[in-house]
């Protein structure tokens, strides 16, 4: 495993308190050889970068050299400077779902001001999107009791957008600042009974009504079918049907439709299989999927996604959120992870991820929680 020396990390820099020390040196000391000039010429590119790595003049020169691998390492940890390769689209949207589905997964439950100080942290990134928390009963979702007050308290920042998850609580999302909320859909019929508590068909009428209300108010809706790859408790799930169910929410009027491998069981295989069946009926600029890495599949089905042409990608930040079907699971694929791939094929999303790796940090240390950032491990030598 790739260790970065102790005095690249501040203070608790690995999540869960474990494996890091600190420096007690205020300054840097990681590198003494490296000349002022070039740090000095480093410094401009390091614009970007979170205090928590900053003051290391020479953090990316120790990755190339620790990694043992020259400018696409750094290509990966930072946007592409490299030729995109061919067959992928240029740009990549990244949906972040951390703050909802992430932390509706965590079994603790997160005090309101580190929600609000995670999203405002998320949207200095770069993401255009950050799905911010859901309006439903607080008596089904006890983690998301504090909507009201997240969606208050957050800064919306400009050019960013934060929508959330809602059924019958749309209109108290609205009241509460929401300006673009997403509906719930699943591929199983066994999953929606269970997770909804009524049949597909029954949630499509809700959903209907959602979608009614909402274009009043040209308020944007967006629609997840979870299952997508298969079910907790049906196994298997037909792509006909995720088609099915899916046309019927772009149909009514969801701008875009997020393909969820909610207990992460798929292959690019499947993957494929699914989404070949969804094209015939849905344009592909209208898809996102929404990958779980519970069999350490997700980036894999992304990328075979990508390659499909699909340019929309839901992930969480340190890979919150975990699987209630299969215990002790990995959740969403981690947003770092899935940024150092991004970087790395060349493919631009805007987000920094080092940026990202600190929101990651703040929040994995507010829940006493080790990431699941392959990357945010490898970097940070947790
Ligand atoms: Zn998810």
């Amino acid at each position: 495993m790739l260790l970065l020396p102790g005095s690249l990390l501040t203070p608790g820099l690995g999540c869960g308190g474990g494996g890091v020390t600190a420096s007690p040196e205020p300054h840097c000391s990681c590198d003494p050889r490296q000349p002022k000039a070039a740090a000095a010429a480093a410094a401009p590119a390091m614009g970007n970068m979170p205090s928590a790595v900053k003051h290391c003049l020479s953090y990316q020169h120790l990755l190339r050299e620790h990694l043992g691998v020259g400018d696409p390492v750094a290509g990966a940890l930072e946007p592409a400077q490299v030729t995109q390769l061919s067959g992928f689209p240029e740009y990549v949207k990244i949906v972040e779902v951390g703050p909802r589905d992430g932390l509706q997964n965590e079994k603790v439950i997160v005090p309101t001001d580190i929600k609000i100080e995670f999203i405002n942290q998320l949207s200095k990134t770069g993401l255009s999107v950050i799905e911010v928390t859901s309006f439903v009963s607080s008596k089904w979702v006890p983690q998301m009791a504090d909507q009201t007050e997240v969606m208050k308290g957050i800064y919306q920042y400009p050019g960013v957008r934060y929508p959330v998850l809602t059924l019958q609580g749309f209109h108290h999302a609205i009241a509460a600042g929401a300006t673009e909320v997403s509906v719930f859909g699943a591929a199983s019929e066994s999953f929606s009974k269970k997770n909804i508590n009524c049949s597909i068909e029954e949630s499509m009428e809700r959903f209907e009504a959602v979608v009614k209300s909402a274009r009043h108010m040209n308020v944007p809706v967006r629609g997840y079918v979870s299952c997508a790859l298969g079910c907790p408790y049906e196994g298997q799930i037909a792509p006909e049907k995720v088609a099915e169910v899916s046309k019927q929410l772009y149909s009514m009027g969801c701008y875009e439709i997020s393909l969820g491998d909610t207990i992460g069981v798929g292959t690019p295989g499947s993957m494929k299989r699914m989404l070949e069946s969804v094209m015939k009926e849905i344009p592909i600029s209208a898809l996102a999927v929404h990958c779980h890495d519970t069999y350490g599949q997700a980036l894999a089905n992304i990328l075979t996604a990508l390659q499909m042409g699909i340019n929309v990608v839901d992930s969480a930040v340190s890979g919150l959120g975990g699987c209630p079907y299969a215990k002790g699971a990995s959740g969403n694929v981690a947003t770092e992870d899935l940024i150092y791939m991004l970087n790395g094929i060349g493919l631009n999303t805007g987000v920094n991820l080092y940026k990202v790796m600190e929101a990651g940090n703040f929040i994995c240390r507010a829940i006493n929680k080790t990431t699941n950032s392959k990357v945010a491990q490898a970097s940070f030598g947790v």
